[in-house]
């Protein structure tokens, strides 16, 4: 079945919270949400919870853990990699419900869901993995060892540009590690959410292990981080709101995972095919329509590669065809809501009004069926100067600036001249160059000779003003979803 059609025979949908493993009404105030590709296509309606749906769902997550805790892991890795499957099965609808709810063209939400079940069997594995130490004691006949245990209740608060995997990237690894989770989405994508839900029940999580409550942060989210029995909070979203979080969790000893915001460089030293790296580039820079933490959102080039760089940027932007996500031959689609894309152009006018040259896009596309949608067009900037706003700060949107620099010591600094520290790439032929810019760059994950993007078994995070706590994905996230108790024995 298409997309649009699909759509014909599913909007209109009413969600509700998922609460102790049974779905609730949707209620009196629940709110609509809309298609960023068509702003007046209402998609559904739902729950704009209240704080105590949040105790109940918190108290609910808090029962399912003392006996979900005990559930060998092997066990629990089982039920996660049956839901792996489910997630595959169900692949196509998950993805038409992102698509039409985010914006992104289909090919991006069929492989944010892959990427998504990937994760899930790699947290599943990691369910069997669960280690500790073997230390000698003091004692002649005693024995020495650490074993970890699942922290409690999870607080999983979730933006909206991935809201797909980055659910499962919180979820998946806390009930590996025997945690539960109360999980809210935000408010512009809560459909997809939804259905990851069915997933979980389907695959025989038992109920109250997975929570979820809809509606906004400043309620919602709130609520949960307050919430006594909540022993961690999983947040991705921006700085800022990670900062407040990360206040109130520390005023109750609560551990925290921020994933933030980024101004991720991209250091182009020399290459042999500068097509190629002009490709890498821009496909990690638009690609959500920019609207990806981990976006290449400056490109920090010598002077004397500068100009065949910036033709072969020119030519790759130019190549990117906007449109709605059911459209086969859209390889961009539109922002997030229309504030965004004013957020957006705002912030360009305020760059420029600094300097650069606007070498594609740098306004709202309006013409015929733009017009019915939230789109940019796909914008490159030359000229940009190190320190000023655009080369400084996240737009979050399709976006790329060029700074020029002299020398290979200015690029490194003016690549870490930024509040964040996220993801960082290189493009050079020379080891040694690379191999430098890998120590000297301040970001949690760094790239060379391709864009930023990451694999599903590796940590995920960053440093700076971009993250916080233990890396998600990877082993890291032990680190985060279990504490460490000292064992002694005595025979
Ligand atoms: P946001 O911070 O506005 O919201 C994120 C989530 O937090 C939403 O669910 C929101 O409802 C909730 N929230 C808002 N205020 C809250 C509060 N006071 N208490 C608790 N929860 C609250 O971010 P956004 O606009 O949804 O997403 C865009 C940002 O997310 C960008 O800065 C982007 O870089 C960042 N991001 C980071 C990563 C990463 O892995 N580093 C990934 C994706 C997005």
């Amino acid at each position: 079945m298409s997309m649009l059609s699909w759509l014909e025979q599913n909007s209109g949908v009413r969600g509700g919270n998922f609460i102790a493993g049974e779905w609730r009404e949707a209620g009196r105030s629940a709110v609509p949400i809309f298609n960023p590709a068509r702003k007046d296509q209402r998609l559904g309606e739902f729950a704009n919870s209240s704080a105590g749906e949040v105790d109940e769902a918190i108290e609910a997550a808090h029962r399912a853990w003392l006996s979900w805790r005990d559930v060998p892991g092997p066990e629990r890795g089982v039920i996660l990699f049956r839901a792996a499957d489910i997630l595959d099965n169900r692949a196509e609808a998950i993805a038409y419900a992102l698509s039409a709810e985010q914006g992104k063209v289909l090919a991006e939400s069929r492989g944010e869901v892959g990427r998504a079940a990937k994760e899930l069997r790699f947290s599943a594995g990691e369910a069997s993995r669960i280690d500790g130490d073997t230390l000698p004691s003091e004692k002649r006949n005693g024995f020495a060892l650490t074993m970890r245990e699942p922290i409690g209740v999870i607080a999983a608060i979730a933006p909206w540009n991935f809201p797909v995997v980055t659910p499962i990237r919180k979820i998946a690894p806390a009930l590996a590690f025997g945690c539960s989770v109360v999980f809210k989405p935000s408010n512009l994508t809560p459909w997809a959410a939804s259905l990851l839900m069915d997933v979980f029940k389907d695959a025989g999580v038992p109920a109250g292990v997975v929570n979820l409550v809809l509606g906004m942060g400043r309620t919602v989210g709130d609520a949960m981080i307050r919430h006594p029995l909540v022993r961690g909070v999983s947040f991705t979203g921006s700085t800022t709101t990670g900062a407040t979080i990360n206040e109130q969790a520390a005023r109750r000893f609560v551990r925290t995972q921020l994933e933030l915001g980024g101004k991720n460089p991209a250091v182009v030293l020399s290459a042999s095919d500068l097509d190629a790296v002009a490709r890498q580039i821009v496909g990690a820079a638009f690609a959500c329509s920019g609207q990806r933490c981990t976006a290449i959102s400056r490109v920090i080039v010598l002077e004397s590669l500068a100009d065949a760089l910036v033709e072969a940027l020119k030519a790759a932007v130019e190549a990117i065809r906007v449109g709605p996500a059911w459209d086969p031959q859209a390889t961009m689609g539109p922002l997030i809501t229309s504030a965004h894309c004013s957020s957006v152009t705002d912030a360009l006018d305020r760059g420029l009004s600094e300097g650069g040259t606007v070498l594609c896009g740098g306004f709202r596309l309006r013409e015929a069926d733009f017009a019915l949608g939230h789109y940019l067009a796909p914008t490159l900037i030359d000229g940009v100067q190190p320190g000023t706003h655009l080369a400084r700060h996240e737009l979050f949107g399709p976006v790329l600036s060029v700074i020029r620099v002299p020398t290979v010591r200015e690029a490194f600094a003016v690549a870490n001249d930024v509040e964040y520290g996220l993801a960082a790439s290189i493009f050079t032929h020379d080891i040694d160059e690379a191999l430098h810019f890998v120590r000297q760059s301040e970001s949690g994950m760094v790239h060379v000779n391709h864009g930023t993007a990451s694999e599903a078994h590796l940590p995920f995070g960053g440093i700076k003003g971009s993250g916080f706590g233990p890396f998600s994905i990877g082993h890291s996230n032990q680190e985060f979803f279990t504490t460490i108790k000292a064992v002694y024995l005595q025979s």
